[in-house]
């Protein structure tokens, strides 16, 4: 097929656009680079510009692709907090270009890079997709708006279109890994303190209602995820319109993350507790019988020791990350 990604430049989206090429895809890839790396970029066509720009997006499109795989996003959620009209006018109204120029005709299928965030704090684990959608910050809304609006023109339009609600991204494929400025996130932020001094990290809060007292999200390989988004262009088409979770339907702990990251990487890691961060959950666990079923999608790297010896292969290859920071 011929596949435009937007975002291909980015955490996710680079790792997608590694793995259609493996499947023999053609792909053509849309970024402005305000997060992603020029270093991750695969040697395909660029199309350099923002989704704000519709004359831009409209032109993208003179050649009609088979599907758009749609990553380009701001993902801080402190920051959607700080500063949601950044979010929602990135977000919301560059969704809305891309959604018009496929609407328009400029491609047949489209698969969204959507979120857990969309549903929330719900108190019933594992989260099911009929889960209620109550997002708690900007950065989740803004997400949930591109759902409803993606559905309504898909539905009004007829083409397909699936969003992908991911549960915690993680690990790195061959020469990719994850790298943001700033860098929120509970893996990169553990491994990045083992290789830069000027990385501090700590868990923030052990008096949770879990078993060891931290935080339980569920990790999911970004190999794995890159596999669901070809499965899901290549499934669309009988799918219809819907949203599949992609998670493991498994959870582990903050405290069994720093203790799978001491051992892979020999090093012994004893990290300050601090208070809780805002906002952050107990446990936030998918349910993922429906991308089982529909795309017949098993995780298959997904596991804890995969997940860290593939990221912690990246960041001590890489300890300033793709070090294109001006
Ligand atoms: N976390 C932590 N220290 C850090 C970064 C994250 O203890 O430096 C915890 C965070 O409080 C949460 C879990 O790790 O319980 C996962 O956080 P992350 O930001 O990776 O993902 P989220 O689920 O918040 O999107």
């Amino acid at each position: 097929m011929r596949v435009l990604v937007t975002g291909g430049a980015g955490y996710i989206g680079s790792a997608t656009v590694q793995a259609l090429l493996a499947k023999g895809h053609d792909v053509e890839i849309l970024d402005n680079f305000s997060t992603g790396h020029r270093k991750a970029l695969a040697d395909v066509p660029l199309h350099e510009g923002t989704l704000l720009d519709d004359s831009f997006v409209s032109s993208v499109f003179a050649n009609p692709f088979d599907a758009v795989i749609h990553f380009a996003a701001f993902s801080l959620v402190g920051e959607s907090v700080t500063d949601p009209l950044k979010y929602y006018r990135n977000n919301v109204a560059g969704s809305l270009n891309l959604i018009k120029s496929v609407a328009d005709g400029g491609a047949k299928r489209f698969v969204f890079s959507s979120t857990a965030a969309v549903y929330g704090e719900p108190d019933k684990m594992p989260i099911v997709e009929s889960t209620p959608t109550v997002p708690v910050n900007p950065y989740g809304r803004t997400k949930l708006a591109i759902e409803y609006c993606l559905g309504d023109a898909a539905s009004a339009v007829g083409f397909p279109a699936v969003a992908l609600r991911y549960f915690n991204a993680a690990g790195a494929v061959p020469g990719l890994g994850e790298d943001h400025e700033p860098e929120t996130h509970l893996i990169p932020r553990l491994l990045r303190s083992l290789v830069d001094e000027n990385v501090s990290f700590k868990i923030f809060g052990n008096d949770y209602d879990t078993p060891d007292g931290t935080c339980i999200r569920d990790y999911i390989h970004i190999a794995d995820l890159a596999v669901a988004h070809i499965k899901a262009i290549e499934a669309v088409d009988e799918i219809g319109l819907t949203q599949i979770n992609l998670g493991t339907g498994d959870g582990q702990s903050v405290q069994e993350i720093v203790e799978c990251a001491s051992r892979i990487t020999g090093r012994e890691i004893s990290p300050a507790i601090t208070s809780r961060r805002a906002g952050d959950p107990p446990r936030l666990v998918a349910a993922n019988d429906k991308a089982k079923s529909i795309l017949g999608w098993i995780p298959k790297k997904s596991d804890l020791d995969s997940i860290i010896t593939d990221a912690w292969n990246w960041h001590s290859n890489n300890p300033d990350g793709y070090n294109d920071r001006g």
